[in-house]
């Protein structure tokens, strides 16, 4: 296991119009590399060839096409191992992975946590190691996924399991989301110096090509109204949409998640 005084070595492949794929470089040996949600196996099997790279690992975090339709192409042509949620039914035979569980990149000598986290999909599950958090469509940069499968009460324990992380831990999401998602968080919170700051830093990446990506937990806990339900001004905005006093933080995440829906 590589010694967490090393960053982990991560680079985003594009995908589609915002998805990014994951790229892990190995700890002992930077050409062996794995991948997080492939949903096209085109992109990886580019930046494979480019920098004469090994493809050892698949991890996937939930079952949507955008994040897992590369898998197959992509074991049949290096045979890579594949891990993904023991909940939910990929396109090809995985090593199933719930909470608490561990991902074991042997040939890439890293090993990841498994935590359980629903709401996005039922069975949605995040890789968590080496300073570093994989997590799929559930936690975007100032944003959440969307409930597609999952309660509000779900989603908020997930993204609650996410803020009890290290605030240090770089977050890799699924999307490039983060503009659009601060259109929206300074509307819930017009008043955050944190988010206007951010949407400064946001904009300025955008602008040159760049991914806002990874964040940061702490980051998140600072401008993302999705991990601030219980703070007062959010609570306030979200019972002001409402027109009604919401006594819990998962009504008030529900509202906001709501609003977030229908908000352009
Ligand atoms: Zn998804
Ligand atoms: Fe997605």
């Amino acid at each position: 296991i590589a010694a967490n005084s090393r960053m982990l070595d991560v680079t985003p492949i594009a995908a589609f119009q915002d998805n990014y794929i994951w790229l892990i470089r190995g700890a002992r040996d930077p050409r062996a590399v794995a991948v997080v949600d492939p949903g096209d196996a085109g992109p990886v099997q580019s930046a494979l060839a480019a920098n004469g790279m090994k493809l050892c690992a698949i991890l996937a975090t939930h079952h949507h096409a955008d994040h897992v339709g590369g898998v197959a192409a992509l074991v049949a042509e290096t045979g890579a191992a594949v891990f993904g949620p023991a909940r939910e039914r990929l396109p090809v035979e995985v090593t199933r992975l719930a909470g608490g569980d561990r991902a074991r990149l042997d040939a890439l000598g890293l090993e990841f946590e498994v935590l359980d986290v629903p709401g996005h999909t039922a069975g949605h599950i995040a890789y968590h190691g080496h300073g570093a958090l994989f997590c799929g469509d559930t936690l975007f940069s100032a944003g959440c996924g969307r409930l597609f499968e999952g309660t509000p009460e779900q989603m908020l324990a997930s993204l609650d399991a996410f803020a009890g992380l290290p605030e240090p831990t770089r977050v890799f999401c699924g999307h490039e989301y983060t503009l659009a998602n601060l259109r929206f968080a300074m509307a819930v919170e017009s008043g955050n110096a944190d988010i206007v700051d951010y949407v400064r830093k946001a904009s300025a990446l955008r602008a040159s090509g760049r991914p806002t990506l990874p964040s940061t937990i702490g980051l998140e806990k600072r401008v993302n109204p999705f991990l601030r339900s219980r703070h007062e001004n959010v609570k306030l905005s979200a019972e002001r949409r409402a027109g009604r006093v919401l006594p819990t933080p998962v009504a008030v995440f529900a509202e906001i998640r709501s609003w977030k829906d229908t908000f352009r």
